[in-house]
């Protein structure tokens, strides 16, 4: 799998308006774009409209909650059968 990036001539930025800073490639055949001076990328849905995506696509996966280890359960009450008259 080989992904080929290459700018896309003429092509306006529509996040920050720069010329020529617009990469274009495909995966699985979906046109993706992403602008090398603001970092605004997109892909191109099947009748070609820009669908934005949000920044930062390479870490968006959310990350699984996993309860931490380390944490003890704390018995609050004090048991009162543990509480024994002295007298
Ligand atoms: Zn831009």
């Amino acid at each position: 799998m080989i992904t080929k990036k290459r700018f896309i001539a003429g092509a306006v930025c529509p996040a920050c308006s720069e010329p020529d800073k617009l990469m274009m490639w495909s995966v699985d055949d979906v046109p993706h774009r992403e602008c090398v001076a603001c970092g605004y990328a997109d892909t191109l849905n099947e009748q070609g409209n820009s669908v934005p995506s949000e920044l930062g696509t390479r870490v968006n996966k959310p990350a699984p909650k996993v309860a931490n280890p380390n944490v003890q359960v704390v018995q609050f009450f004090p048991n009162p059968k543990l509480k024994k008259p002295t007298e």
